[in-house]
């Protein structure tokens, strides 16, 4: 029906989130004590009732205010009650009606039903309307809650105000948007209204669909995935290859074929591939096989790097690094040589023999760069297990291969220089004898198919320079000592340390340390060299150069000094006092005292023997850790002396009357060996015949009973010890002579030597 402008007395109905629109039909819930009874009026009357929206559906009572002040002016179809206090109503939307008043009971007020334009459109308008079909109709085609027969049914409502009521009545929209619209009398302006609403909506509605496309398009892809997934393994199940080995063998294969290994290492892996490919996944199997397959692959098969064959540049290598150390640099110049005019030559096998820290491994690692090679270091110091050098057989659980194989791998080329470090510290158990192994592998007979237990197949490492090092001879199996090439590299002078520091020790730990400032002469590095290290080689001192470059950055850093020169003061302040110091010559002749000179593990030293002889019966005791060779030495001397009575003036009875003493200070240093013999000897003639010896001379040599004098080794530590504690006079059996042409002129510089080959010859000096 249709209702013209006027004045309503009507009851009125708060609604809760629902806007009610002209010709449309609702039904809901009523429960409000006020509610019912303006249903209750409304009923009483014409049925009709103003139905408005709150602003804020959370409000129980509302008063005026928080209504909005336009609603629907509706008819009441029905009421059916559902429970005590609670209804259900339906009604039928008729016109828009603005609240004027509300009563004070809340459930009468008085209201001007707003009247709609008449039908009557412009082109304008038509345009307008068109619009609106469009644009409804493409939202509708978005959202899928308006099905297409709601879609036509709309678009076939003649009546503009009507469709634009239905359409917002059914779409999703906050209130107060659907109460903008409600609130519009303007039918021009309210199309715009509705137009742009829709808009905003397909907007939203596009990118709600955007975003679930998206959405289920990830959730279709990763059942793909997963349905893909599933079918492939039952594919593998069905060629019993179930965790894609089948991969991982043409992997391997690919990593075999950039390898140029020798056939029968192909046929061995193919084997192992085919293995591989019929394994179950679970099968424990699985991992062994992999491992075996990849410590072959590992292995360069094929791989060599060109060998290096300028003489010029190798020596410039070697010298670049090292100081001294020439009889190696000769004999690797050697080598490169004789393989230039015959190439097929297998390299030597050297080995490097002397105290720590000189330059063994380190020169190893110079010769690599110098020729040319890959350089890898394998440590056989405590080795006991053989199989560490063979491998462990395949059967033996977590079986491994040996140590050159695993050399190779890591040198990526079959023909590395190769350092055995500390060949001599190598020990031999239940497990087996390693050296014997070991012989295996530097026997140039055997070495080009070397079998590892692991491998199960020949290696040749007949490419390989092997270097081994060692600190003595003494300790290497003879067979593994013939097949080596020897070369002795002793401990060095003060001289040489000197050298050493100042070219390259001290100038790398500067360059480590990044400092520029920082200098130290030699009296400097003589005065560490002396007092803060006691050594053959230079480790510790290359170690405590470290720590004063520490230090010194450290006081830089801290108090921005420019400069730093490490003299003895400065030296003291970052070390602390001196830990060694050394005996010097006696000062004055003393009776039955003798000085002697030892050779240690770290170079040489000087040691007074000293004798005193008591009244007693005739015994010969010795004190200060003596050794049983030296014991045994001091017994042949006083049995030379026994038999020399008379040309040395001396008591035929002595030995019934007299105690003999001997002790050696330093008591809590062992000492041992042949070479105090003389020594000893002419301790106790001193003592015995009350002769003062000279403080500045000192000795060393074997004694026999006959008195001979017999040679002995380290006589280049031995002089230098003898020139550091300022001896004047050194007596060194004859037989030893020869020696000293291999001895540094330095060090014999203010040395007078005495060459004996009898106790005579040694007495002639010693006595004032
Ligand atoms: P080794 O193997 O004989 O025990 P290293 O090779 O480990 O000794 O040498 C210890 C350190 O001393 C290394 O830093 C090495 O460069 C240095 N060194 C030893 N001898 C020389 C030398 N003649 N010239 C230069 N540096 C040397």
């Amino acid at each position: 029906m249709k209702v013209s402008k006027e004045i309503k007395r009507v009851p009125i109905l708060p609604l809760r989130g629902i806007t009610v629109f002209p010709e449309t039909v609702m039904q809901f819930d009523v429960g409000r004590e006020k509610s019912l009874k303006a249903i209750e009026e409304c009923m009483k009357e014409d049925e009709r009732l103003l139905v408005v929206a709150q602003k804020d559906a959370d409000v129980h009572e509302p008063t005026k205010e928080d209504l909005y002040t336009v609603g629907t002016l509706v008819e009441v179809k029905q009421v059916v009650r559902i429970k005590e206090g609670q209804i259900k109503v339906f009604i039928r939307g008729e016109a828009r009606a603005k609240i004027l008043s509300v009563e004070e009971d809340f459930v009468w007020a008085e209201v001007e039903l707003l009247p709609e334009e008449e039908e009557e459109m412009n082109a304008y308008q038509e345009a307008m309307l068109r619009t609106l079909g469009e644009t409804f109709e493409e939202y509708a085609r978005l959202n899928s809650r308006i099905s297409e027969e709601m879609l036509f049914g709309i678009l076939a409502i003649k009546n503009t105000t009507q469709m634009m009521d239905i359409i917002i009545a059914n779409m999703t929209l906050e209130v107060e948007k659907k109460q903008e619209v409600l609130a519009c009398t303007n039918k021009v302006e309210r199309m715009y209204k509705v137009i742009s609403i829709l808009n905003n909506e397909i907007e939203i509605l596009k990118e709600q669909n955007r975003i679930y496309s998206r959405v289920k398009k990830n959730i279709n892809e990763s059942q793909k995935e997963y349905f893909l997934r599933e079918q492939i393994k039952v594919i593998q199940e069905e060629l019993g290859d179930k965790d894609g080995n089948a991969q991982e063998v043409e992997n391997y294969r690919e990593r075999l074929q950039a390898l140029n290994p020798p056939q029968e290492v192909v046929d061995k892996l193919e084997k192992e591939f085919s293995r591989l490919i019929k394994l179950q996944a679970n099968s424990p199997e699985n991992g062994f096989i992999k491992n075996y397959i990849e410590s072959i692959l590992d292995i360069p098969w094929g791989r060599f790097t060109t060998e290096q064959g300028s003489l010029k540049k190798a020596n410039a290598i070697l010298e670049k690094e090292h100081f001294g150390l020439t009889k190696i640099k000769e004999r690797i110049l050697e080598y490169l040589a004789i393989k230039k005019l015959s190439p097929t030559m297998k390299p030597p096998i050297l080995c490097l023999v002397g105290p720590p820290g000189v330059g063994k491994t380190s020169i190893a690692k110079s010769i690599a760069e110098a020729t040319g090679r890959n350089y890898v270091r394998i440590s056989l110091g405590g080795l006991r297990d053989e199989a560490e050098i063979r491998g462990h057989r395949r059967t033996y659980v977590g079986a491994i291969p040996g140590r050159f194989v695993y050399g190779l791998s890591q040198a990526k080329s079959m023909n590395p220089v190769m350092v055995l470090d500390e060949i001599d510290k190598m020990m031999g158990d239940f497990r087996g004898d390693p050296a014997a192994a070991l012989l295996e592998v530097l026997d140039s007979a055997q070495n080009s198919h070397f079998r590892d237990h692991y491998i199960e197949m020949s290696i040749d490492l007949s490419e390989v320079l092997f270097i081994a090092t060692a600190n003595s001879l003494a300790s290497i199996p003879r067979p593994l000592l013939d097949r080596m090439e020897i070369i002795e590299v002793s401990s060095y002078t003060l001289l040489e340390k000197l050298q050493i520091a100042k070219k390259y020790l001290m100038p790398r730990q500067l360059k480590e340390h990044a400092l520029k400032n920082v200098k130290i002469n030699s009296n400097g590095l003589e005065y560490i060299i002396e007092h803060y290290t006691k050594e053959a080689g230079v480790r510790n001192l290359e170690r405590i150069l470290g720590k004063l470059c520490r230090k010194a950055a450290k006081e830089i850093v801290e108090t921005s000094v420019e400069k730093i020169t490490l003299g003895q003061d400065k030296i003291r302040e970052y070390l602390g006092e001196p830990v060694y110091t050394y005996e010097k010559k006696n000062e004055n002749p003393e009776i039955g005292i003798v000085r002697g000179l030892a050779w240690t593990a770290v170079g040489g030293d000087t040691l007074s023997i000293e004798v005193n002889v008591m009244k007693g019966k005739g015994q010969l005791e010795l004190t200060g850790q003596i050794g049983d060779v030296m014991k045994e030495s001091a017994k042949a001397a006083v049995s030379y002396i026994r038999s020399a009575t008379s040309e040395l003036g001396i008591n035929e009875a002595f030995y019934q009357k007299e105690d003999i003493h001997i002790h050696i200070p330093e008591g809590a240093v062992p000492k041992d060996g042949p070479s105090a013999g003389i020594t000893l000897a002419t301790a106790i003639i001193s003592a015995l015949t009350q002769k003062p010896v000279r403080g500045d001379v000192a000795m060393t040599g074997e004694i026999t009973i006959r008195g001979r004098v017999l040679a002995i080794g380290g006589l280049k530590e031995k002089l230098l010890a003898a020139k550091r504690a300022n001896i004047r006079k050194v007596i060194i059996p004859k037989q030893n002579e020869k020696n000293i042409k291999e001895i540094d002129a330095t060090i014999l510089e203010n040395l007078e030597l005495v060459y004996a080959s009898t106790m005579d010859d040694v007495l002639k000096h010693v006595f004032i």
